[in-house]
């Protein structure tokens, strides 16, 4: 500190040395130029006081182009610089021009007396050069005959050449060259309009010389001029803002880890602010950037941290006990808010010295405002991001029990099979499935299911002897360790005592309702030598026993060949889908403002005559694994599609929503055939949505990608169903052509009492709209979940609370008798 400290004193030594000689050297050249007479035959003589008033104005007018990191500044004190060679005395010049500028940086741009004392010593030392070079090279000519020309545009580069060379010294005894390389390569550009200016300044000389009322159309002419260069400018800066704001994102986007995101965003922010330090503060934790310093420092004191509530947003004079903050000589500040939804907000911090950088302005304010908004939403990605990680975390660490039950995990139930084999002991493993828990869930909610749950495995515990164990495998599957007396029978007689258990009602908050278990029998050792066998056999044995309508049954090794139910559901498919045996029932979509139908979504459905209604989720995974998945989405989509023109000529007007099976997003057909469909059905592509889930564009290929782009192409919608489930971006899923996120129904059905599920649901729509993606939550089972969403402000409303998927006839009667809109 104490070493940075001496050096910059140092350099503030040699600063003042270099204006003490600039100042001396244009006393001198002052003196010889005051010894030149005015010239003769002026139309007219211009006094100090006016040729004052020319570079004040001059010096208001300056216009800054700033293009990146190259900064150019048009000033137009050639043009008073010109009429007062050529129409004043020379003391007229010197006194007009320190005058008129000096009063400028002192009053207007409040200059520090460091900076002052240099810039009033440069003007003196142009102004001199300026006179002497004129005067030298006019001799006795006109101003307004060619040489007298040359002559002019030969002082008015002198000048120039001197500002220049001023700077580029100060800045190499400032220890600044990074600043020299910037004057340097602005260097063509500054030749470039001081060759303009100088030009129209004596243009405008040669004008008023010969008629002094020449002077309005010039200054009209000028004025025109500017303007013109300040649309421009504003044109530019908007451009460039823009083009900043997206490297920006990309340069997030790109970096490895959250870490690194947070510390390349900051990086461009600084470059992008031309400034030297950025900060990011976010409630008790703060990190900076410096340039010149490579990484991400964190702040030891973040309290120091100016923040949206201590200090006022906007642009800032760093005063002295800010300087102890920032830790270096900066003049001023721009301070942001970040803005968050979840409360926690957070402040940017630029903070530049006023050497080089023309000083910040309003635009930089707002500039600085758009790239705090594109950090906010990074933040809180981040943020959700390490939500749903830590609750991963937490589940593999209750990683062998089940949290809802206190049972042990399919795991522990395997390692246990494994040492009982081992130690060569007969036993029975059982599978014990609940009948109906899924319409209970259903149709009562997840609370319920889970006291059902929970209730089932004590129950369960409760019939077991010394010796078995139960465990929990999947929602509503227990597996059980039996110890039967005798093979076979011993087996029957356990299953049907743990059947018997579970036979007496279940009462849930006034509900009182029967649900039935199937159990699946598998003998160790003669069913299987591995854990993993027995299981799967018991398995078996349990969808036969649902089959027949039984209750329990063991495992037989002759029936196993046949009856396995993904065999029969494989055998059939085919044919069901062949014959038309597979339906599509449509759910509504509710615009969650005012209940109004926006479309419906396309559920495909298949009875078996022998096992029944087959959930849509087993047989489209059989159809993905036998190759039967594009007839079926063929199916499905020509149905829906049909149906959706009927419903049109009918007279409404929503859409429809279609899932596609991640086999069939990397189906190279598939945008040929939903063309196809689209065109003979005659439906407009637009009101066709296409809902995939979003681990499978997670999982992108370039095969995918080319479907998803070919769909986009046809003018389809794209939704990402299940949001929330696969950890994915919603800044990343914004890259493929998306429409629509669905949010999954595990975070929607579970708002209204999971406050976190909630909070996701609230932050994710506001990430989806700020990136333009329309927001539907599925699995909407009451009226307190759809408040919440109004509150959340999402724009679509699916579920159960308002009406369950239902044949076409079903949904024509029920939009008949006014859909959804009673139900607030
Ligand atoms: P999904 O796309 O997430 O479909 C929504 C599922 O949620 C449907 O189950 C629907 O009946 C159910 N649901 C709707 N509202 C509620 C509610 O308020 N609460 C609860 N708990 N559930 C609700 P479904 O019809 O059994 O479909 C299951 C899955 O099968 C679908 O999940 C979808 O992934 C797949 N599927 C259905 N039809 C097709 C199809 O034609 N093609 C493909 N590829 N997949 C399909
Ligand atoms: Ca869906
Ligand atoms: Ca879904």
């Amino acid at each position: 500190m104490g070493d940075e400290g001496s050096r910059r004193d140092t350099r503030r030594l040699r600063i003042w040395l270099l204006t003490a000689a600039m100042a001396a050297v244009g006393a001198l050249a002052i003196a010889f130029a005051g010894t030149f007479d005015p010239i003769p035959g002026r139309p007219l003589d211009a006094p100090w006081w006016a040729i004052a008033v020319g570079f004040a104005v001059a010096e208001l007018l300056v216009i800054h182009l700033h293009v990146r990191s190259d900064a150019h500044s048009i000033s137009l004190s050639e043009i008073p610089f010109a009429f007062g060679l050529a129409l004043g005395s020379p003391l007229a010049l010197v006194v007009g021009r320190l005058v008129g500028s000096g009063a400028i940086l002192v009053v207007h741009r409040r200059q520090q007396p460091t900076k002052l004392a240099f810039n009033v010593a440069l003007m003196a030392l142009e102004t001199g050069t300026g006179i002497l070079v004129f005067r030298s090279v006019l001799g006795s000519f006109s101003p307004v005959e060619p040489l007298g020309w040359v002559a002019l545009f030969l002082g008015l580069s002198a000048t120039l050449t001197m500002g220049v060379g001023a700077v580029t010294v100060a800045l190499a005894l400032n220890d600044r060259t990074r600043g020299i390389w910037e004057v340097a390569r602005s260097m063509g550009a500054g030749v470039f309009i001081g060759t303009v200016t100088s030009l129209m300044a004596i243009v405008a000389v040669t004008v008023v010389w010969s008629e002094p009322w020449g002077a309005v159309p010039v200054t009209v002419i000028g004025g025109l001029a500017a303007i013109a260069v300040r649309v421009y400018r504003s044109l530019s800066e908007r451009y460039e803002d823009l083009e900043a704001v997206y490297a920006f994102g990309h340069a997030i986007e790109n970096a490895a880890s959250p870490d690194d995101r947070i510390g390349s965003a900051l990086h461009h922010v600084r470059d992008l602010m031309r400034a030297d330090v950025a900060e990011l503060a976010v409630g008790e934790t703060a990190c900076r950037v410096v340039v010149g310093e490579p990484g991400v420092a964190l702040l030891d004191d973040p309290g120091a941290v100016p923040h949206p509530g201590r200090v006022p947003r906007g642009l800032l004079r760093v005063r002295a006990e800010d300087l102890r903050h920032f830790g270096r000589p900066v003049d001023q500040a721009v301070v942001v808010p970040v803005p968050t939804t979840d409360g926690e907000d957070g402040c940017l911090v630029v903070a530049a010295p006023l050497t080089t950088s023309r000083g910040y302005d309003a635009d930089d304010v707002r500039l600085l405002e758009i790239l705090a908004r594109q950090l906010g939403q990074t933040l809180e990605h981040e943020r959700l991001v390490a939500r749903l990680r830590d609750e991963l975390a937490s589940r593999e660490h209750r990683a062998t029990h089940d949290a809802l039950t206190g049972l042990p995990n399919r795991q522990w139930f395997v390692d246990a099979v494994q040492d009982l084999l081992a130690a060569d002991e007969r036993f029975a493993v059982a599978l014990v499935d609940l009948d109906r828990f899924r319409e209970v869930n259903d149709t009562l909610g997840h609370q319920h299911g889970d006291q059902l749950i929970a209730e089932v495995a004590d129950r369960i515990g409760a019939a077991l002897l010394d010796g078995e164990v139960v465990a929990r495998f999947g929602s509503d599957e227990f597996g059980l360790v039996l110890r039967p007396e005798d093979g076979v029978v011993g087996a029957l007689d356990r299953a049907r005592s743990v059947r018997e258990a579970l036979s007496a009602p279940f009462e849930s908050e006034g509900f009182t309702f029967e649900v039935l278990a199937s159990i699946g029998i598998a003998l160790a050792p003669e069913d299987g030598s591995e854990p993993q066998t027995l299981v799967r056999r018991a398995d078996v044995a349990m969808h036969e026993a649902k089959r027949v309508g039984s209750g329990y049954e063991v495992y037989d090794s002759q029936r196993d060949r046949y009856s396995t139910r993904r065999l029969v559901v494989a055998g059939e498919l085919r044919t069901a889908i062949v014959e038309g045996l597979v339906e599509v029932h449509y759910q509504p979509k509710l615009a969650v403002s005012d209940l109004r139908v926006v479309g419906v979504e396309a559920l495909a459905r298949w009875t078996h005559d022998r096992l029944g209604p087959v959930r849509p989720d087993e047989f489209v995974a059989v159809a993905e694994q036998t190759g039967l998945i594009a007839p079926l989405t063929e199916l499905v989509l020509r149905t829906a599609l049909e149906d959706l023109a009927k419903l049109h000529a009918d007279g409404h007007d929503f859409g429809m929503a279609v899932n596609v099976a991640a086999r069939s997003l990397s189906d190279p057909g598939l945008p040929t055939l939903v063309a196809a469909i689209v065109e003979d059905t005659g439906v407009d592509p637009r009101l066709l949505t296409l809902e995939v889930t979003e681990t499978m564009v997670m999982n992108e290929s370039p095969r995918t990608s080319a479907v998803l782009s070919a769909l986009d192409e046809i003018g389809v919608r794209l939704s990402i169903d299940d949001f929330g489930t696969g950890y994915s971006s919603l800044a990343y899923l914004t890259r493929l052509p998306v429409d629509e996120v669905k949010i999954d129904r595990a975070f929607v059905g579970n708002m209204a009492v999971e406050h976190r599920h909630g909070k996701i649901v609230r932050s994710t729509t506001d990430m989806a709209h700020a990136l333009d993606l329309e927001v539907v939550a599925e699995g909407v089972e009451n009226r307190a979940t759809l408040e919440l969403l109004r509150a959340a402000r999402a724009d679509v409303a699916q579920g159960y609370y308002f009406a369950r998927p239902m044949p076409r006839d079903a949904l024509v009667e029920w939009l008949a008798d006014g859909g959804a809109t009673g139900l607030g």
